[in-house]
C-alpha cells in the first residue's frame, strides 16, 4: 500500500487472545503482599473484591488469555480501532518523521477504557454479581464502566474525584445517561470519605481516596465486587488489543517503529500499545525506543521510589511494589485528571528497573500547547492526557527535524477531549498554571510509606 492516510482493518481481524507479557519477562514482577502477614496475597484475599476469572488473569503465567465470544460481539462496536499517519501535523512541523497514531476515541465512552471495562463487567456478570463500585478521575474509567455495566445488566456506582465532579459535569451526565450513580469523592457516604471531610471539609479528592471508597463499599457487600480502570496485570493484558492491532496495521503500511511513545496515569494505555511491541523487541525482530510520558504535577517514574506502598489513600489495598510519590501524595488540581494517581502499575513499574523504557515529565501548558496544534492539523480534539504523548510526539519530530532522521514514530491517541474543553479554553485565554511539584511535598507524602 503506498502512503496511506488511515489504516482500517476489518472486523475480523479483532485479536481472539489478550497478551500477556509477564512470561515473556527476564523475571517476574515482585507479588502484591497482604498488608497485615506481609506475605503474597492469595486469592482468597481478593475475592471479596474481584470475580475469580480475573483473580486467574491477574496472576495467569499463559501468554494468552483467549476473549470471550461475549466480550468480542461488544468489541465490534468500535474495534479494530483506525491507526491514522499525521500528515497534517508532520507538515506544521516541517518533519521528516513519519508519525502515526492508534485512535482509541471511537469507542462508545471516547477512549481506551472499555477495553477493559467490557470484560471486567462480562467476567462478573458471568459469577452472579450484581452491582460494581469503582472511582473515576477525570470521568473516563467511569464512563467506559457505566456504559460496559449496561451492557451485561449490572449496576454501577462511582465515585468520581471532586475536583473532576466540578470541572467535567458532562462526564458525570454521560455516567448517568448510562444507568449509573455518581458520588463526588471524598463522600460522606462511606466512612473512608466521611473521615476525610471532618479533616478537610473542601477535600477536592484523589484517585487514592476514591478507591478506598470503592473498595470499602465493595468489600462489605456481598453481591457487589469493585473494577479498577487501570493499574493491575489484568487491565493492562486487557489493553493489548491496541498494540496487536497496531503491529498490523504498521506492517500493512510497511513500516517499523523507531519510536513508540504514550501517556502514563497507572501504565494502562501505555502497556495496551506497548506491550505486543516489547515482545517483538524480546525476540530481537525491532528495536524502537519505548517512552513513556507522565506529567510534571504527578511524577511516580521520574520523581518517585520504587517501593511497596499502598494503591489508596486509606490502606484497604494490598501493598504494591511500584513507583510510587506515597498513598498520602495530593496531586495539584491539573486537567489531565486520568494522570493523577501517586502510584503507578506494578508491572509496569518492574520493567521500568528492568530497562524495557524510558520515562519524561511534561509540563500541561506545553501539553496543551501540543494538543491545540494536534487538533487544528489532524482536526481530533485530543483529551488532556494524550496530549502528554503528543507533546512528547512532537519534541521528537522536531529533533528529526534538526537532524533529518526519517523515524517512524508511533502513539496512542488514548481518547478524545469533547468534554475536556473548558480546559482548553482556559488554555486558550491564557489562565493555565503549571505546577512544579517542589520536592519538600514530595519527601513529606514519602515519610508516610507502610
Ligand atoms: C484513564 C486515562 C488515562 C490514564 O490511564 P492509563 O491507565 O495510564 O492509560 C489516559 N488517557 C485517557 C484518555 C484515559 O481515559
Amino acid at each position: 500500500m503506498s502512503d496511506p492516510r488511515k489504516i482500517v482493518l476489518d472486523e475480523s481481524r479483532i485479536p481472539r487472545n489478550w497478551y500477556n507479557i509477564v512470561p515473556d519477562l527476564p523475571a517476574p514482577p515482585p507479588p502484591p503482599l497482604h498488608p497485615g502477614t506481609r506475605q503474597p496475597v492469595g486469592p482468597d484475599d481478593l475475592a471479596p473484591l474481584f470475580p475469580m476469572e480475573l483473580i486467574a488473569q491477574e496472576v495467569s503465567a499463559e501468554r494468552h488469555l483467549p476473549i470471550p465470544d461475549s466480550v468480542l460481539d461488544v468489541y465490534r462496536l468500535w474495534r479494530p480501532t483506525p491507526l491514522i499517519r499525521a500528515r497534517g501535523l508532520e507538515r506544521s512541523l516541517g518533519t521528516p518523521a513519519r508519525i502515526y497514531y492508534k485512535y482509541e476515541g471511537g469507542s462508545p465512552s471516547g477512549s481506551h477504557k472499555p477495553n477493559t471495562a467490557v470484560p471486567q463487567a462480562y467476567y462478573n456478570a458471568q459469577q452472579g454479581v450484581r452491582r460494581l463500585t469503582t472511582e473515576t478521575g477525570a470521568g473516563q474509567w467511569g464512563s467506559a464502566l457505566a456504559f460496559a455495566c449496561a451492557q451485561f445488566g449490572l449496576e454501577c456506582e462511582v465515585w468520581m474525584v471532586h475536583a473532576s465532579y466540578d470541572q467535567k459535569p458532562y462526564r458525570r451526565s454521560l455516567m448517568q445517561v448510562y444507568g449509573a450513580t455518581v458520588h463526588a469523592s471524598p463522600s460522606a457516604v462511606t466512612s473512608a470519605g466521611s473521615k476525610i471531610l471532618a479533616e478537610d471539609p473542601d477535600s477536592p479528592g484523589s484517585l487514592g481516596i476514591a478507591i478506598s471508597e470503592a473498595v470499602e463499599v465493595a468489600g462489605s457487600h456481598e453481591d457487589t465486587r469493585y473494577a479498577l480502570g487501570s493499574v493491575l496485570n489484568h487491565v493492562l493484558t486487557h489493553q493489548t488489543v491496541i498494540g496487536e492491532e497496531a503491529i498490523e496495521q504498521l506492517a500493512a503500511a510497511g513500516e517499523t517503529p523507531d519510536v513508540i511513545v504514550g501517556c502514563t496515569g497507572g501504565g494502562s494505555n501505555f502497556a495496551g500499545l506497548t506491550f505486543p511491541f516489547i515482545r517483538e523487541k524480546l525476540a530481537g525482530k525491532i528495536d524502537p525506543v519505548i517512552r513513556a510520558v507522565e506529567p510534571e504535577a504527578c511524577p511516580s517514574f521520574t520523581r518517585g521510589i520504587y517501593a511497596y506502598d499502598f494503591g489508596d489513600t486509606a490502606g484497604f489495598t494490598p501493598l504494591l511494589m511500584m513507583h510510587t510519590l506515597g498513598h498520602l501524595f495530593m496531586p495539584d488540581p491539573i486537567h489531565a485528571g486520568g494522570l493523577r494517581y501517586h502510584g503507578m502499575s506494578p508491572l509496569l513499574s518492574h520493567m521500568y528497573e528492568l530497562g524495557l523504557f524510558e520515562a519524561v515529565a511534561k509540563g500541561q501548558s506545553e501539553c496543551f500547547e501540543a494538543g491545540l496544534r494536534f487538533a487544528r492539523t489532524e482536526g481530533i480534539i485530543p483529551a488532556p492526557e494524550p496530549t502528554h504523548a503528543i507533546a512528547e510526539t512532537i519534541a521528537e519530530a522536531v529533533r528529526c527535524r534538526e537532524s533529518g532522521e526519517e523515524k517512524v514514530i508511533l502513539t496512542a491517541l488514548c481518547g478524545h477531549g469533547h468534554f475536556d474543553l473548558s480546559a482548553y479554553e482556559r488554555f486558550m485565554s491564557g489562565q493555565m498554571e503549571d505546577y512544579v511539584l517542589p520536592q519538600e511535598r514530595i519527601d513529606e507524602a514519602l515519610a508516610h510509606l507502610p
